[in-house]
């Protein structure tokens, strides 16, 4: 990313932009809706083209926190119909004694979580969005440069025309990724650690009906999910090393549907059809500040989980009705530092928590030793024994670490009626030039 930004030939004006509109930045757009701040929000490509790289093929396991969060946004109608309920998680170690069973009507719950397809999510996200006076929505644009002065950020947003804008905002969202470029044009670093593993994922038909259970089975290279979704039908993410990912990715469908069943045995019976697959490079990516200077950094961008828990999404979601919370109480103060450091010390727990449980998993069944394989399969099996340990995970997955955000709870925010857009641009905040780098 350019900085300074190149010439452009207009100006807008804003209160929050959001940099990236997948699955994180366009929730966020949805949660501030109606808050009495206007909102910018870039993307560089539509949710429903092919290459949309967060609402593509993949289908993503929502807690019943997440579930909530949307339910109070008002886009979960728009979802339910394509969601499945899983009602149990079995978890097993291939080749090895020890499982461990979660159980929804044990925890006293109706489901663990719901499983909706990612493009689902992004046709509801993108359907609440429509454009009003308060949102403006920059699509197919991405951002190419920055400035930063003391009291607003100057984006360049280049649309895919070829013709460049500028967006000065109060605050602006890191919600691009992983590999996010606004967050290292702020300055902030990130943590990469490569897996070394690829994620294969495609949907699979058993014989059986998949009763609502969730698999995670963890194999000598890596784990197995299979989710339970629609018509009888159970996603895959398979986890392989990248040279073995690369020769699955050339197999027939009965090739691949063979080593399937190998490392996932008859527990569904046969499996009788494979979906199209598509292959995922899996690395931990964790920026060391969740804020900067007139900059939040929510999402992939600021953690890039590995799937085997499926909290990612989750996670980022917290993020969102957090910063939500944060702003719908004090929405005068967007980009203002106490704002910021509330921000950052609210998601501190739950990220850490999170990010060691997930990559801990990943790092623990990982280990070939055969001690750590005994003692591992000991702790299954305790686990399944142990009541206590399910309700924290159960827990765990819905967010509890720390402070619940309201639209977790079911809590809508409060409401302000819509800034008029020559209100904004009187704002002398907005009007001052951009100065020095932060
Ligand atoms: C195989 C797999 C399975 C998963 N399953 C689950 C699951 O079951 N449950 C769960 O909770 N999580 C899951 N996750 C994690 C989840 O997909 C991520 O947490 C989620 O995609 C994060 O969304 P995001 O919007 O932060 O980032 P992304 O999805 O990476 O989206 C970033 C967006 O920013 C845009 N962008 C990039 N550069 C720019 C720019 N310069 N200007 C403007 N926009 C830009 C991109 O086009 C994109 O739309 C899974 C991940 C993988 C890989």
């Amino acid at each position: 990313m350019a900085t300074p930004h190149e010439p452009a030939a207009s100006m807008s004006m804003c209160d929050v932009a959001i940099v990236g509109g997948g699955m994180v930045g366009a929730s966020l757009a949805v949660a501030l809706e109606g808050m009495g701040l206007k909102i910018a929000l870039i993307e560089p490509v539509p949710h429903d083209a092919a290459a949309q790289p967060s609402f593509d093929e993949r289908t993503t396991a929502l807690s019943n926190g997440s579930r909530r969060v949307l339910e109070t946004l008002g886009v979960w109608s728009e979802v339910a119909s394509a969601a499945t309920p899983i009602r149990r998680i079995h978890v097993s170690d291939r080749g090895h004694f020890g499982f461990a069973r979660i159980d929804a009507a044990e925890q006293g719950l109706d489901a663990l979580g719901v499983v909706v397809p990612n493009r689902v999510l992004g046709r509801a996200l993108f359907g609440a969005l429509e454009p009003r006076a308060d949102f403006e929505l920059h699509c197919p644009a991405r951002v190419t440069g920055l400035t930063a002065g003391p009291d607003s950020v100057e984006l360049s947003v280049a649309s895919a025309d070829g013709n460049t804008q500028a967006v000065r905002a109060r605050l602006v969202v890191a919600a691009d990724g992983a590999g996010s470029a606004v967050r290292a044009a702020f300055g902030v670093p990130a943590e990469v650690r490569d897996y070394e593993q690829t994620a294969v994922i495609t949907t699979v038909t058993p014989r059986k009906f998949h009763e609502h259970v969730a698999y995670e089975r963890f194999t000598e290279s890596g784990p197995l999910a299979l989710l339970p979704t629609t018509q009888g039908r159970c996603v895959l993410v398979l986890t392989v090393k990248p040279d073995r990912a690369a020769e699955i990715m050339g197999w027939s469908d009965a090739q691949f549907l063979a080593e399937v069943q190998r490392r996932f045995g008859y527990r569904l019976g046969r499996f009788l059809q494979a979906g199209r697959r598509v292959a995922y490079p899996l690395a931990l990516s964790r920026s060391l500040k969740t804020s900067a200077h007139r900059c939040v950094i929510v999402g992939n961008a600021a953690q890039g989980l590995h799937p085997v828990a499926g909290m990612g999404f989750n996670l980022g979601l917290r993020d969102v009705a957090s910063l939500a919370e944060l702003l719908a109480a004090r929405s005068g103060e967007a980009g203002d530092p106490t704002l910021l450091s509330e921000y950052d010390a609210w998601r501190a727990a739950d990220r850490r928590l999170i990010i060691a449980f997930t990559d801990g998993l990943v790092r623990l069944f990982a280990n070939p030793l055969a001690p750590v394989h005994h003692l591992r399969n000991l702790g299954l099996l305790a686990f399944d024994l142990f009541p206590p340990a399910k309700s924290a995970l159960s827990a765990l997955s819905t967010g509890a670490a720390g402070r619940v955000p309201k639209l977790a709870r079911g809590v809508a925010l409060e409401r302000r009626a819509p800034l008029e857009r020559d209100a904004r641009v009187r704002d002398p905040a907005l009007l001052r030039a951009p100065g020095a780098a932060p």
